[in-house]
């Protein structure tokens, strides 16, 4: 409690599942009634499902950044940072400011939505030589990398240096990987025209999955026609196959294949965030384990939702069955916890959160798309006209509306443009440098550093 007795809420992370609990609670909450705090590293919220377009320019990094502060309606508490332990006996939770200092933050209630990190395995070099394509700094650097890969190879006479510059390796066939690899093939193909020096036959796309079908939740016959618009532009989609190690200028995949390649994207999969396992709590999968009313069994005013916690799926009726980490459900999870909390401060009862899941839409580039809304199966336009159209009703504010419709207007128009604008050459820009999943603490370190000897 504050020093007007207010209780202290602390929602962790300002992704679709945080910043969605957090709207919820400013307008059905009186100011009175609870005070409201927000931990998040940046001041937006990124709309991921574009992120692929962002890579490829077609939309504008600013494009897919909600500001957190676009409404003075907005009051709740921003602290720039990231939560990197909680004791949840304690109740407090431990930030590291964006100027690196370490702050105990008490609370009376939590909502843990800190989302997922980009899955890596244990394979020889994946972390220092792969990029992921999960944050919006690497959108706009692996953009950079691949235009500055034409630069390069235009500029070789060395026609090994030209033929690995040329080829370009994207593992993961999930929604993720595809969008990425069809909409910068996408690019290359469009910028090549405009390099009379390289010969485009030299462009290879790879695009390698471990699994037997591309995006399986798409079903058979959409997954074969994704396919099928992947390998008539050109990618060569490689199933049952992934990565046995990664060099700076090769990767070589488990069926023997060595590629030369400047230029591996890792989109395998996600993992919660780190934070979660500071809790010293039960997981399935890496996901904290939660009830259907998104509650910590046994910690009374913790929540967890999103990517990084096991929301049970009541509407599947499978035993077992866990929501998807999709950010369908993690917006709708913040709207449910927001109301849970509410009900937990009136002395009401929770409900449970439910939701039938609407489909997939995947943006291939250009007029290529395959969607599932409501289970009809769209191919081409119409479902270019649904992926996009959702995407466009789901962003949060009317500028960032404007700016994605603008873009995309401006695309169709006048066509990509190919600029590098070299912002971040020379940093460290692989796996390893984005995520800051080593800033975390161990429970003994979170448990030192709230007792006040700082971490162990
Ligand atoms: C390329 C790509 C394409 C996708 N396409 C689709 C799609 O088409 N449809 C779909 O439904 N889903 C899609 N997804 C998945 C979807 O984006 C996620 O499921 C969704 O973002 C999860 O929401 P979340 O709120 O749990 O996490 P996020 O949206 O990732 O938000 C987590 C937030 O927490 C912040 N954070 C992280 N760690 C900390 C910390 N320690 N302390 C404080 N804050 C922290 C992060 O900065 C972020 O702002 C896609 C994902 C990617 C990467």
């Amino acid at each position: 409690m504050d020093i007007v007795t207010r209780p202290r809420i602390l929602v962790v992370g300002a992704g679709f599942a945080g910043v969605e609990c957090v709207r919820r609670l400013e307008r059905r909450l009186s100011p009175d009634e609870a005070a409201v705090t927000l931990v998040t590293p940046f001041a937006y919220q990124l709309y991921l499902p574009l992120l692929p377009q962002v890579a490829s320019g077609v939309l504008t990094p600013q494009s897919i950044a909600v500001s957190l502060r676009r409404s003075r309606r907005y009051r709740t508490r921003i602290i720039p940072g990231g939560a990197i332990g909680v004791d949840l006996k304690a109740k407090v939770c431990v930030i590291r400011t964006i100027t690196d200092e370490i702050v105990n933050e008490p609370y009376d209630y939590i909502v843990l939505a800190p989302g997922s990190v980009t899955r890596t395995f244990d394979i020889p070099g994946l972390v220092d030589n792969a990029f992921g394509m999960k944050t919006l700094a690497e959108a706009a650097y692996v953009r950079d990398h691949v235009i500055s890969q034409l630069d390069l190879a235009d500029a070789s006479h060395d026609p090994a240096e030209r033929a690995s510059r040329l080829q370009f390796v994207v593992v993961g066939g999930g929604y993720a990987g595809t969008e990425t690899a069809a909409c910068l093939q996408r690019l290359t193909c469009n910028a090549v025209k405009r390099y009379p020096r390289l010969d485009p036959r030299l462009i290879r796309w790879h695009l390698i999955d471990i699994a037997p079908k591309l995006m399986p939740e798409l079903g058979e016959k959409l997954g074969r026609s994704a396919q099928e618009v992947l390998r008539r532009r050109g990618v060569e989609v490689s199933l049952g196959v992934s990565v046995e190690k990664a060099g700076p200028q090769e990767v070589t995949f488990t069926d023997g294949r060595v590629v030369p390649t400047r230029t591996l994207i890792w989109t395998a999969g996600v993992v919660a965030s780190p934070l979660i396992a500071t809790l010293g709590a039960e997981t399935v999968r890496g996901r904290l384990a939660v009830t259907a009313e998104m509650c910590l069994p046994g910690h009374d005013g913790v929540f967890a939702l999103g990517d990084a916690a096991a929301v049970p799926d009541e509407a599947k009726g499978e035993k077992g069955a866990v929501c998807p980490p999709t950010a369908q459900h993690a917006m709708r999870q913040g709207r449910k916890v927001a109301d849970n909390v509410i009900a937990t401060l009136r002395d009401q009862p929770m409900q449970p959160y439910v939701h039938k899941d609407l489909g997939l839409v995947v943006d291939l580039g250009g007029r290529d798309a395959v969607s599932k809304p409501l289970g009809v199966e769209l191919r081409g336009l119409p479902a270019q006209a649904v992926a996009r159209g959702y995407h466009w009703s789901a962003l949060r504010t009317n500028v960032a509306k404007t700016r994605v419709m603008t873009n995309w207007l401006l695309n169709a128009v006048a066509g990509d443009d190919f600029v590098r604008t070299g912002f971040q050459a020379r940093r460290p820009a692989k796996l390893k440098d984005f995520e800051y999943t080593n800033a975390y603490l161990s429970p003994e370190q979170v448990r030192a550093q709230v007792e006040g000897a700082g971490p162990a």
